[in-house]
């Protein structure tokens, strides 16, 4: 799916990892975050402490990975990163704490998806820069006691509502990333197309911007398809904002960013329900996809785009989203 937020394949990794910006000046939008990190990292610079450990949280393809390698490197130190899941077992947390340096950063991403046992030896690691193992089996088994260099822990999730209170309550920083306007989109954009050695319009760059979720991997993600066909095109050698609409209308992205799945939902529960309210069971089962996909892919974007509502009786289009349709709204008393 061209407009999911989440990576594509390997290929595409390392292409994001080349537009990654790398300090806190080049990363775009999240002002209120980049400030607070900001004062931050400065203070723990001048009082030479490792940096309080760090909870990013928010969608997926927000930047929370890029940030953490952005204060890895506004902090001048290592950072080695993992997720919840590739954790499994204490001792895969202990060969990654053992090789940290004083200051150095561990990235875990997913971190709500860390085995119970492994998020418990966190809390020392976190709060008092030690753990406690058992070493050997049966009558030999004994407790060590592990010092850890002092470190930062930066947490990634996309459901902050998973994490455990005593997991949540040791970070000293919590920072919700938000989606982007399409005004930091479109510097995101252009940006990227500048690394890419790649002709943009700004009005190419505003179309994309416009079309990408509030999601800069995403607008990564088009720019590089947009890029492709006017490369390929006779009489465009600039991404303008006519070769933008050619190719994602092609690609069955509308002028909103929805895809041809997006826009069955919400005309199903037009046609079929007159609008809803409609459970999301029934509108999943209608349109042949999960519930779960449902809930996790398609509504999170519409809900923020307006064109959907939750109600206490099941899902409503909104006269947002009747107009963007092309459809005509009509009240209901
Ligand atoms: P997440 O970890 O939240 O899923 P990533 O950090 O992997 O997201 O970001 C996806 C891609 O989007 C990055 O590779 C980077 O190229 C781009 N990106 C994200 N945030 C920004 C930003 N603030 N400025 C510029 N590019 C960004």
């Amino acid at each position: 799916r061209i407009v999911s937020p989440e990576p594509e394949d390997a290929r595409e990794d390392s292409v994001e990892k080349s537009l990654r910006p790398q300090t806190l000046g080049q990363y775009i939008g999240q002002a209120p975050i980049k400030h607070e990190l900001n004062v931050y990292i400065k203070a723990a610079k001048q009082r030479e402490e490792s940096l309080d450990h760090v909870l990013l949280y928010g969608p997926p393809g927000l930047g929370k990975t890029t940030l953490a390698w952005v204060i890895a490197n506004e902090m001048g130190v290592q950072i080695r990163t993992t997720s919840g899941p590739a954790i499994e077992k204490p001792g895969d947390l202990v060969a990654l704490l053992n090789e940290l340096q004083p200051g150095d950063i561990l990235f875990i991403d997913e971190i709500h998806r860390l085995p119970k046992i492994v998020e418990e030896m966190l809390y020392s690691a976190m709060e008092d820069f030690y753990i406690d193992i058992v070493v050997g089996q049966g009558p030999t088994a004994h407790p060590v006691h592990f010092p850890l260099p002092p470190f930062t822990l930066i947490g990634a999730t996309t459901r902050a509502g998973l994490l455990s209170a005593p997991l949540r309550d040791r970070f000293g920083i919590v920072e919700h990333m938000a989606y982007y306007n399409a005004q930091d989109l479109e510097e995101i954009v252009l940006r990227s197309a500048d690394i890419f050695q790649t002709p943009i319009a700004t009005g190419g760059a505003h179309a994309i911007a416009l079309r990408s979720r509030g999601t800069p991997r995403i607008a990564n993600r088009l720019l590089k398809r947009v890029r492709d066909f006017a490369e390929v095109s006779p009489d465009h050698d600039t991404i303008d904002p006519e070769i933008v609409d050619h190719a994602l209308t092609l690609l069955r992205v509308d002028s909103a960013g929805l895809d041809s799945t997006d826009i069955k939902l919400l005309t199903t529960m037009i046609d079929y329900y007159d609008g809803g309210p409609v459970g999301l069971n029934t509108l999943a089962a209608n349109i042949g996809e999960e519930t779960e996909t449902v809930a996790a892919m398609y509504e999170p974007y519409l809900l923020q785009r307006g064109f959907l509502k939750r109600t206490a009786k099941g899902r409503v289009v909104t006269e947002a989203g009747y107009q963007h349709l092309g459809r005509q709204f009509k009240p209901k008393d």
